[in-house]
């Protein structure tokens, strides 16, 4: 049949007549239709995603929708980063080999922090505040205060060149002041409203920053920043955990929060579990180095990480140490699940309320004399068998549940043969001794004969002078280093089967 006979003409047909047709639509223009309408459809969809910003951790959500607001928020991320690359890739187009560069910080998507997946987001401190793309200055009047001559002559006083000079300063307001397109224009200002304008400038900026300040404060603080969120969530939507309830602590280098354990492959989930969130906020992180630093069994590692990564090291660690601990069949809680920064451990408590802490756990004399002793031999425990010092021991990270004590906190515990790992030691055994002497328990331990009985090490007590002590601690932490320097072993101090046995404080390299 001709191609002809499809076409819309009304034809004479020996059937009767034929219903006119649809207009003519060539193949091509079909397809590019029901692509515009795709494409249409799409644009709304897209358009009706839910806001980012809203709480991820509402699990009342309908479960088809909460995968594409994750899907969406992946993309979104996704697309924020590489226009930060471009961004970045112009910076430096922008400023080449200059000696005085201009940032455009303040035009980035994602925030620094957020993104530096890799090394090279270094946070950049410059002043951010000049604009790369600033217009001209405007020309100024002569020092001399006028221009022109006789009749013609214009004073800095000239109500227009004021006017024109006010319009001009306005492209010193922050960044963020919207000026409109008033700058490219002949606009006049006069003194009055450009003071008043300043004024306001000022006042916004300062409005601004206060609420900046503490939008930063509440996520930072909360470490509950958006990638944060999204790493929980996921966690709920796994089933991994039911709920996640509230917040237990906020202290200066975690969040804990208490939640509802679902179901894991393979391992059971307890009914209520913690999550330790590591605050992915540098700054307290910075005094800790040293703990990690020259941890013989994060050193290598240690160097070559950017700072997320070195945060995602200390949930390792506190993995890792209570991993052993565990083994030691010590009272700790249980790791369930490590996931970059956050740890998912089991809940020390009941039904939602956590065990007090031993500072105020309110206790008998007898359940404090017990409590001594439990600490002593889990002390012993954690040196002798799981070969490590805790390093920030107190009554502030023991809680008392079920008539015991148990043990948390343990992302800064290190090996006993770390360089400062003895003093470490000794300053967990005072405050034990200390804690426990001040609530009356006339067993305790003095701190130096706590020390000796943890180590199994025989620092001489008698003159009980602490420099005295302390010197020769560090003497035998000084004594170790060499050793293992020179032989790549360590000499002191645990006496499990695999390590070598303790070196007396006086005893021959
Ligand atoms: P930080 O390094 O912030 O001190 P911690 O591990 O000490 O972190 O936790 C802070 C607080 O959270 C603890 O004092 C304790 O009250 C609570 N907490 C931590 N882990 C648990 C847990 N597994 N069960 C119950 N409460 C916990
Ligand atoms: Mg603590």
């Amino acid at each position: 049949m001709d191609q002809a006979g499809v076409t819309a003409q009304t034809t004479k047909s020996p059937w009767g007549s034929v219903a006119p047709a649809a207009p003519t639509c060539s193949l091509t223009e079909v397809m590019s239709e029901q692509l515009a309408k795709q494409l249409d459809e799409e644009d709304s969809a897209f358009r009706t995603l839910p806001d980012p910003g809203v709480d991820l951790l509402l699990s009342d959500d309908a479960p088809d929708t909460t995968s594409d607001l994750m899907l969406a928020q992946m993309l979104q991320m996704q697309y924020d980063r590489e226009f930060d690359d471009q961004l970045r890739r112009e910076e430096k187009k922008f400023n080449g080999d200059s000696k005085v560069s201009i940032s455009f910080e303040n035009y980035r998507m994602v925030h620094p922090y957020e993104g530096s997946d890799s090394s090279e987001d270094e946070v950049d401190w410059q002043d951010t505040r000049d604009d790369p793309y600033r217009a001209e200055k405007p020309q100024t009047t002569p020092r001399r205060g006028f221009s022109g001559k006789g009749k013609n002559i214009t004073t800095k006083h000239d109500e227009v060149t004021c006017g024109r000079k006010n319009t001009a300063r306005m492209d010193n307001f922050a960044p963020e002041v919207l000026v409109g397109d008033g700058l490219g224009m002949d606009l006049k200002l006069s003194n009055q409203v450009f003071n008043s304008l300043k004024q306001h400038c000022y006042s916004e900026q300062r409005r601004s920053a206060k609420l900046h300040e503490k939008k930063e404060h509440s996520t930072a603080e909360q470490a509950v920043d958006p990638r944060t969120r999204l790493l929980m969530y996921k966690m709920v939507s796994a089933g991994v955990l039911e709920n996640i309830n509230g917040c237990i602590s906020t202290g200066k280098e975690s969040v804990v929060f208490h939640a509802d354990g679902g179901s894991l492959e393979e391992q059971p989930v307890p009914d209520e579990v913690v999550l330790k969130v590591f605050k992915t906020t540098l700054n307290e992180f910075k005094n800790r180095d040293r703990y990690i630093k020259d941890d013989y069994r994060f050193k290598e590692r240690f160097s070559k990480l950017n700072p997320r990564k070195i945060i995602r090291l200390w949930a390792e660690k506190e993995m890792h140490n209570l991993t052993r601990m565990k083994k030691a069949e010590i009272p700790c809680p249980e790791v369930v699940l490590l996931k970059k920064h956050i740890l998912v451990m089991s809940f020390i408590g009941k039904d939602h309320v956590p065990a007090p802490k031993l500072k105020d756990a309110m206790l008998g004399s007898e359940d404090l004399k017990n409590a001594f002793y439990q600490v002593l031999h889990m002390m012993q425990q954690l040196y002798q068998e799981c070969n490590l010092v805790h390093a920030d021991l107190s009554e502030y990270n023991m809680l008392w549940h079920e008539g015991k004590v148990w043990l948390i906190d343990v992302s800064q515990s290190i090996e006993p043969t770390h360089p400062h790992g003895l003093e470490f030691l000794f300053r967990d055994c005072r405050n034990v001794s200390t804690f426990f002497q001040k609530r009356g328990v006339s067993e305790a331990l003095s701190v130096y004969d706590l020390f000796n009985t943890v180590s199994g090490l025989n620092i001489p007590v008698g003159v009980e002078d602490e420099a005295e002590f302390m010197a020769e601690i560090v003497a035998l932490e000084k004594r170790n280093e060499d050793h293992v320097q020179k032989r790549g072993k360590k000499t002191f101090p645990v006496a499990s089967e695999d390590a070598d046995p303790p070196l007396k404080p006086d005893a021959d390299d």
